[in-house]
């Protein structure tokens, strides 16, 4: 599933071919996308829309129209974005939309489990809605004392807390297993039980993990790829996450699995604390 390094990652690779550009045509092939909406009424509010910015917020796509107006992309698990150039790529049965540009070029969107979403928004209507939804950006809005005060009496295990998009936005599985690991915190610890050192080190240990991820180009598992088709290298980098039984970089005893939250946690129970 998508986290903040690859939402950021395409959101880098759409912004050179997106803003200025206008809609010329808009085609949305599943429903699903963009419901409750009817896809044709909403194909057709895009068309002549031009792109002002393409922006991020948590795993969010902001792209933003010089009319004010939002389209919100949410990947959820298996969406991606592809860009040509010529206008002319494959066929592909996973393809849920096109935006025909006006300078030929193509930005389709595939989803093999179509669980992402496409949600157009009036101007002055998207910050609300995304306050309601997200905690600040833990690489530019984030300090140690507001992340402190987010966990304050939570009795919840630290890996859940991380999850929750309200704590802080576009952490997932990955990054926060990755972070807790850079922190040497354990991901079973109750939320609120960290002192002013250890939040510290968990604000370092999220924003290394999330960077490395950015310049990786994020992690390919599966379905992930860039808007140019590269697959992500993180995955090459991971300190913990799907390393079960092996040793760990730092204290060479065995990483452990269990589960947190109902997901799979992998940590080194010998050097998270
Ligand atoms: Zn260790």
């Amino acid at each position: 599933m998508p986290e903040l390094p690859e939402v950021e990652t395409v959101r880098r690779g759409l912004e050179p071919v997106l803003v200025g550009r206008r809609i010329e045509r808009a085609t949305i092939l599943d429903s699903r996308l963009v419901r409750p909406f009817d896809p044709a009424i909403v194909a057709a509010e895009l068309e002549g829309e031009r792109v002002a910015a393409v922006e991020r917020r948590g795993k969010y796509l902001v792209v933003r129209f010089e009319s004010g107006r939002v389209l919100l992309i949410h990947l959820r698990m298996t969406g991606s974005l592809r860009h040509d150039p010529s206008g002319a790529l494959p066929d592909d049965p996973h393809r849920r939309a096109v935006l025909n540009l006006d300078n030929q070029s193509d930005v389709a969107y595939r989803d093999v489990r179509r669980f992402g979403t496409w949600e157009l928004f009036e101007p002055d209507e998207l910050e609300d809605y995304l306050a309601r939804r997200l905690g600040p950006e833990p690489l530019t809005r984030l300090t140690s004392e507001r992340l402190g005060a987010r966990l304050a009496g939570r009795r919840t295990t630290l890996k859940a807390a991380l999850l929750d998009q309200r704590t802080v936005a576009g952490l997932g599985n990955i990054y926060v297993d990755e972070a807790l690991w850079y922190a040497r915190l354990s991901p079973l610890r109750p939320a609120g039980s960290l002192n002013a050192e250890e939040l510290t080190r968990l604000l370092r240990g999220v924003r290394r993990a999330l960077r490395l991820g950015i310049a990786r180009q994020g992690a390919t598992l599966r379905d992930y790829a860039t808007p140019d088709g590269e697959r992500g290298a993180m995955q090459r980098e991971f300190r913990v996450y799907g390393r079960e039984g092996e040793p760990c970089d730092r204290c060479g005893r065995p990483i452990a699995k269990t589960r947190v939250a109902g997901r799979g946690t992998w940590y080194s129970p010998d050097c998270q604390t």
